[in-house]
């Protein structure tokens, strides 16, 4: 306990700014963390180049070490570069609106197809699917299972060409009074021109009002170049991030947005079609960095603990002028940050080592609930605390005597530790009765 007062108390010194020596040993970590979510390395040389150049000359808030605050601003850029103002669908107030899906063979076109039209018939729309990939039989049988399931009509010609069928498709939408239409077209294992031309000629045929570009998460290295071929020659409105649910650590997403600038508008987590979410910038953020979850502790420790309160803390602790309710108090904003279990385990290299019954939540809503039975004068001045108090205490509490006393002798080791540090020149005001 002692190691955590005395680092508690140099968290509150200030720290001064970042340096570049601070910066390069943070960012040779950040470096192997996104080249191991494989994240292209020309993306990473890029990316570690403008955020050293941003952080250099930061402030290093008081409760975080040089690095993590290296860190923090490196995960903050992450959420910019990911993020985006508008990820939604934008429907015209014209309909039908089209949708084109596209993306490699086996990235989720299909898939998702039918999951965007289930996303949007429970808004209240009208989708259509329509069968552009005419290259395998199955594939439009695949497209008509699928749409069963989300309950969307499928269009379909059979295997004649597909630029046709879309202009068909969209002919039938309007007479039939489908607001959405969306095409799922074919897709080839590498990126070729015949695709890439046959994609084209549907655009110019039936101006989509979104070009989705549907991408592997699992993809490696590769991702940047389809993400470049796909967005120059068809220009993408956005991207959706499939197979999100398998132990990617979407490297994937964070090479296509850096060299589309497009957002990514729905992660797919799942085979089944109820699997799509919006994506969450954060979420992908840390998998990227994949540093524990040191972020999430990071960003925890800075809303939950109250700056102000931890200070006013440690000049109570100083002037011995602690008592119970300022122990409440300190759980609490402990409390906050989510069960300790979780706490101790984002911590990089504690996780596994430290056994269960060390950190037990239920010992702090004893304590808690023993603190809350006592009045007012008992918790300004344990010392009262006399044995037919604590037999009140345990009553109230639903404990025993002995946790009573246990919490006293804790409290009271606390206090002998903390008139240790406030000892040498600090105001020892004893106001409350201890010795
Ligand atoms: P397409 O070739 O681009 O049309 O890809 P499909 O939609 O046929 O999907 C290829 C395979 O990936 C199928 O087996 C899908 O079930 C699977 N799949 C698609 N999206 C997801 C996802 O988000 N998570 C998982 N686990 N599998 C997916
Ligand atoms: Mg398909």
């Amino acid at each position: 306990l002692s190691d955590k007062l005395a680092a508690a108390f140099k968290k509150l010194k200030s720290k001064g700014r970042l340096n570049e020596d601070d910066i390069k040993v943070a960012m040779r970590e950040v470096r192997l963390a996104l080249l191991e979510a494989d994240v292209n390395y020309k993306v990473v040389k890029d990316f570690v180049k403008d955020v050293s150049a941003r952080a250099v000359g930061a402030d290093v808030l008081e409760s975080l070490t040089p690095a993590q605050q290296v860190i923090k601003i490196v995960n903050e850029e992450l959420c910019r570069l990911m993020g985006s103002e508008n990820a939604r669908i934008n429907i015209p107030s014209k309909p039908p609106c089209i949708i084109m899906m596209c993306g490699l063979q086996g990235s989720g076109k299909t898939t998702h197809s039918a999951k965007l039209a289930k996303h949007f018939r429970s808004q209240g729309h009208r989708p259509l699917l329509v069968a552009c990939d005419v290259y395998r039989p199955a594939a439009i049988d695949q497209l008509k299972v699928v749409g069963a399931k989300a309950e969307a009509p499928v269009f379909e010609l059979g295997q004649i060409d597909p630029v046709q069928i879309a202009q068909k498709a969209v002919a039938h939408a309007k007479d039939h009074g489908n607001d959405i239409v969306i095409l799922d077209t074919a897709g080839r294992l590498h990126i070729d021109e015949e695709l890439m031309n046959e994609l084209k000629n549907i655009k110019s045929a039936v101006s989509p009002n979104e070009i989705l570009l549907v991408v592997d998460s699992m993809t490696g290295q590769d991702a940047v170049n389809v993400a470049q071929s796909f967005d120059e020659t068809l220009g993408i409105d956005g991207v959706i991030l499939t197979k999100l649910d398998g132990d990617t650590r979407g490297g994937a997403a964070l090479s296509v947005l850096a060299v589309t600038g497009k957002p990514v508008k729905f992660a797919g987590i799942g085979e089944k079609l109820e699997d799509l979410e919006p994506f969450h910038p954060e979420r992908m953020a840390s998998r990227i960095l994949g540093m524990g979850d040191v972020l999430t502790l990071i960003e925890k420790a800075q809303t939950t603990i109250d700056e102000k309160k931890t200070g006013e803390m440690m000049n109570k602790l100083k002037e011995s002028s602690f008592d119970m309710n300022d122990l409440l108090d300190y759980m609490s904003q402990i409390k906050k940050m989510g069960p300790l279990k979780q706490l101790v385990n984002m911590i990089p290299g504690v996780s596994g080592k430290i056994k269960d019954e060390d950190i037990d939540d239920r010992q702090m809503v004893r304590l808690e609930a023993m603190i809350t039975s006592m009045t007012k004068a008992e918790r300004e001045n344990p010392k009262i605390i006399n044995p037919s108090r604590k037999r009140r205490i345990a009553m109230g509490s639903g404990t025993k005597v002995e946790d009573v006393n246990r919490l006293l002798k804790q409290f009271e080791m606390m206090q002998k530790m903390m008139k240790q540090f406030g000892g040498k020149g600090g105001k020892k005001k004893r106001r409350r009765g201890f010795p």
